[in-house]
């Protein structure tokens, strides 16, 4: 029995801890999946080894020895990765995997020929590993309570109100475009004359508000905002300043007022998958993938798909080698595949902008929301679309945290105007096809989340520039009046109000147009902006 109990114990610590530590992001429905599996891949090795040693004792401590090696081998890689000793690389992959060799080898000989109570070991190595899994397992369950406690007390408090019964039905786009700045702003910082491209979108019947600050730095917190209507400084209240909780954040965006509303008056809705937990709405008619590359593309349907969790705990176990394998191959096969990450981002861009001008064609009324991982950092298309892969780690580091992986303020800048020019080319497109393909006229929100970040230090407003931060693109296509509703220095948090009153007799009163400061790391702890 004890064998089996530590085995057990030791497979599930690696899962149970990673969730943890990743509790204020990920939601745990993703783990038992993995839990689950890591279980029965390690009974299942306990089996196989019983039959070698002749022992379940001695099989569960070899079969843990194993585990924990297998597990541990992706960390330590991060850690270890291209460190030099004497001008000679010791990071390597075949390094580490030799000493994981030798290690596992010397272990056997212990457990055969040296270790004298086999039962006592196993009894100590079960206590270590219960001790082990109590930590993180603790933090996991009292971030659930915490989560849950939020999300029952956070209903939205805008009041709900049914269509009027003649309301013209037509397509509804929310495109956030993440970090597009203000045209007064990217002309400042950014030397980037974007003219033409305001001159496109008046020519096309936009009203571009161009006065207009975003109500938050970040994404999260500004489209909680935007689409329920509403500030979100009351999870400040509910969850205390302090806290690194983004989960009920995210939960507001997931099921959020204006959504709610347009189903309730029979629309369909739309989203992607965003690759990111916050703006990824899985609960609505038609779900997307996150890209349409041929390369990437899966015929499997998405819950066979590893989930988001998943993916991070592969890439701490031994199966990164493989990873690191399969794409130094695919580099050397094709040129300009250097980085997978990099070329799923840029086709995650414009297969969301491509997969937009679909709609028209779409019978009944369609809401899409569309959330755009540009002109946000890693900068990867040159102006004229061509493929840039940054010469640092993926990820979507921007401001000083952009800094800390090795950028500059030159690069951020040259990167930004490059990407923008591009997408505007896109965008360009995409809306001229909208606008033309759709009858009657759809309405179309495009602004962006908050300003790009060049200047933007995360743990001081005061040494932040935040002009360049909080100035927005924003504009709206409102056919048929809608436009009047509209000022100069309108913000997200009030755009649904002034769509809803005017398309389907809303009474909102427009809020007071605000913006607050707050970092990265305590998203509840505002500061005013004025
Ligand atoms: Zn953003």
């Amino acid at each position: 029995m004890l064998p089996i109990v530590s085995i057990v114990l030791v497979a599930a610590y690696p899962v149970i801890a990673l969730a943890a530590a990743n509790a204020d992001e990920i939601s745990l429905q993703y783990v038992p999946r993995s839990l689950l599996v890591s279980v029965a891949l390690a009974i299942l090795m306990l089996i196989l080894v019983r039959l070698i040693a002749g022992d379940w004792g001695k099989a569960a401590l070899i079969g843990s020895i194993a585990l924990l090696l297998f597990f541990s081998y992706g960390h330590l890689y991060q850690v270890v990765k291209s460190k030099e000793v004497m001008g000679f690389v010791v990071g390597r992959h075949r390094y580490l995997l030799l000493l994981w060799i030798l290690i596992f080898t010397t272990w056997v000989w212990l457990v055969f020929g040296v270790l004298r109570n086999i039962p006592e070991w196993n009894g100590v190595l079960t206590i270590v590993a219960a001790v082990a899994i109590a930590f993180p397992l603790f933090s996991l369950i009292s971030r659930e309570i915490e989560f849950r406690a939020a999300d029952a007390k956070s209903e939205s408090r805008a009041p709900i109100f049914e269509p009027a019964p003649d309301f013209v039905g037509r397509d509804i786009y929310y495109i956030v475009l993440d970090g597009y700045g203000r045209q007064d702003v990217l002309s400042r910082i950014y030397d980037l004359d974007n003219t033409d491209f305001i001159d496109f979108l008046k020519r096309e019947g936009f009203y571009v508000a161009e006065q207009s600050q975003s109500n938050y730095i970040q994404t999260a917190l500004s489209i909680a905002s935007s689409m329920n209507l509403d500030y979100v400084n009351d999870l400040a209240d509910l969850l205390g300043e302090d806290s690194t909780n983004r989960r009920p954040l995210n939960a507001r965006i997931h099921h959020n007022y204006a959504m709610d509303f347009l189903e309730r008056s029979g629309y369909q809705l739309m989203a992607f998958n965003t690759n990111l937990v916050a703006t990824s709405i899985e609960d609505v008619d038609i779900y997307l993938p996150s890209e349409g590359n041929q390369y990437f593309r899966s015929s499997l349907p998405e819950t066979w798909l590893l989930n988001p969790f998943e993916g991070l705990l592969l890439e701490t176990t031994a199966v990164s080698a493989l990873f690191d394998l399969v794409a130094q191959f695919k580099s050397s096969y094709i040129e300009t595949v250097a980085d997978p990450l990099y070329e799923v981002h840029r086709s995650r861009v414009s297969y969301t902008l491509d997969a937009m001008s679909q709609v028209p064609g779409m019978p009944g009324n369609v809401f899409v929301f569309a959330h755009v991982l540009a002109p946000h950092p890693p900068f990867v298309f040159g102006p004229n679309g061509e493929p840039v892969n940054p010469d640092a780690p993926y990820g979507l580091f921007d401001g000083s945290d952009f800094m800390a992986e090795g950028g500059t303020v030159e690069g951020y800048i040259a990167g930004y105007r490059d990407e923008v020019i591009y997408l505007n080319t896109l965008l360009e497109d995409t809306l001229g096809e909208i606008i033309a393909k759709s009858d009657p006229p759809p309405i179309i929100i495009l602004q962006s989340d908050h300003g790009p970040g060049a200047y933007l230090d995360w743990g001081s407003p005061s040494r932040s520039d935040l002009e360049e931060r909080t100035s927005i693109l924003n504009a709206y296509y409102l056919p048929d009046g809608g436009s009047d509703g509209l000022y100069p220095s309108i913000s997200p948090v009030n755009s649904f109000r002034v769509v809803f009153n005017h398309y389907f007799e809303g009474n909102f009163p427009l809020l007071e147009d605000r913006t607050y400061f707050s970092s990265a790391v305590r998203p509840f702890s505002f500061t005013p902006v004025d």
